[in-house]
């Protein structure tokens, strides 16, 4: 729904920001969202997002600022971060970091010494975050870096990651993933890192919705550190938290947050995490995320049932990955880009396990996830119905090389009326609804 109220102050100063806003708005209602790290924020949220906190300068942290004028500043900031606590059971919470990568790097610059510090961490093909030291990223080159992957059914196996961390000796051991569909086993993780000496990071941003809600288990008591974004399953606004346990540990990652990397505090988006915090205390959302886990499952099932080969045969969280190159000789940026010509968004993916000819932007999978539609409502029948309104979709793909600005689609009218079915699926549903 569109608020109107901040809305409409928009369209009398700016026409074009406020018609992309409005194509946007009907782009989310009229679309199947199944990008696994997208989601609906709640209209509480979207609104602290748009309030006068925003105005605020704020350096520092709470009773301990660089300007005047906090009463409200250190408010706010303390309760996101008490909420934070609560809700993870970890006792120090950092609400500043801007985004997931600046809390990764926090977290690195907190623990290492620049040029020198060793990390290990899943490879990016096999669902590692590029700052999880991949080359391209800052991580990769400013640190020595280990890579883990998955064994060929597509699980870790914790005895060969020990035995790498024990050969490797890293300072810090991550585990969490971007397109991992099976549990993260923290305990074992914790377990390696303490007996090689290294902290324990657990990047949960995909999973701290369902970790929040309870159907994923804690990285608590496990795990040093956790690093996570606020909007993906976990609904909120585009933010992260980092969580520790040990006050020193605590120490070192408030300074390299500020003044090690960043300036002043973001107020507007602090408040609402708070708010996005206070939502996943509720009851609702414990459902909202079991419900998430079985409309995965319902996806994985179904697209199984069609044929279609699963990476590791299923899932049990909020994404699924197929391997389309396998199940229908089909590269995932082709199918990822005709499912968006019948109005089905995901991402073309790479997936562990490929054939020779996969590739960074030429991948054999596709990534799929259940937040969004979740929180619009889709109950597993429904997700049944977007796995065939899918395969139908995959079905109609042309095999083989196309010519410059060829369609993608045997039959024309095929495409048509699946769009046609999936506008209608997807405007039955509102883009925010609270499970009852
Ligand atoms: C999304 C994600 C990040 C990065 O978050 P941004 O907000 O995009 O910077 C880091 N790590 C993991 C595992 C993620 O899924």
């Amino acid at each position: 729904m569109l608020d109107q109220a901040i809305l409409s102050g928009l369209k009398e100063v700016d026409n074009e920001v406020f018609d992309l806003v409005v194509s946007e708005e009907t782009r989310q209602q009229r679309q199947i969202r199944l990008i696994p790290s997208e989601n609906y924020a709640s209209c509480a949220v979207r609104a602290a997002l748009a309030t006068s906190f925003t105005n605020k300068y704020g350096e520092g942290y709470p009773g301990r600022r660089y300007y005047q004028g906090q009463v409200n500043t250190d408010k706010i900031e303390n309760l996101a971060i008490e909420r934070a606590k609560q809700l993870f059971g970890y006792p120090f919470a950092n609400v500043q970091a801007l985004s997931g990568a600046p809390a990764n790097l926090a977290v690195y610059t907190a623990f290492l010494k620049p040029f020198a510090g060793k990390i290990m961490a899943m490879r990016l093909d096999h669902g590692g975050h590029l700052t999880h030291g991949s080359p391209v990223s800052v991580t990769g080159a400013w640190f020595e870096i280990s890579h883990y992957g998955c064994q060929e059914d597509d699980y870790l196996d914790m005895e060969k990651i020990r035995a790498q961390a024990l050969e490797f000796r890293p300072d810090v051991l991550v585990c969490g993933y971007t397109a991992y569909p099976r549990t993260i086993d923290f305990k074992a993780f914790g377990e390696i890192a303490r007996e090689v000496g290294a902290i324990s990071l657990a990047d949960i941003s995909h999973i701290a919705g369902l970790i929040a809600g309870g159907s994923h288990p804690s990285p608590f008591p496990h795990m040093d550190v956790v690093t996570f974004t606020t909007h993906k399953t976990l609904r909120g606004p585009r933010a992260a938290i980092i969580l520790s346990k040990d006050p020193e540990h605590a120490d070192k990652i408030d300074k390299a947050v500020f003044p090690g990397l960043q300036g002043g505090p973001h107020f507007n988006t602090i408040s609402a995490i708070a708010v996005a915090l206070k939502e996943a205390l509720s009851p609702a959302f414990k459902s909202y995320t079991d419900q998430v886990v079985k409309n995965a499952i319902s996806v994985a099932d179904e697209l199984k049932g069609r044929g279609y080969h699963i990476i590791s045969g299923g899932t049990d969280n909020h994404l699924v990955l197929v391997d389309v190159r396998k199940s229908c000789n089909l590269p995932g940026k082709r199918v990822a880009e005709a499912l968006e010509d019948v109005g089905i968004v995901c991402n073309f993916n790479t997936v562990p396990n490929a054939s020779d000819r996969q590739k960074p932007l030429f991948p054999d999978g596709i990534r799929l996830g259940t937040p969004s539609i979740t929180t619009r409502g889709f109950k597993e029948n429904d997700c049944r119905k977007v796995a065939e309104l899918m395969d139908r979709t995959m079905k109609n793909i042309k095999a083989g090389k196309l010519e410059k600005g060829e369609s993608p689609f045997i039959d024309e009218a095929i495409k048509d009326q699946i769009a046609a079915e999936v506008a209608e699926l997807a405007t039955s549903f509102p883009t925010f609804s609270w499970q009852e």
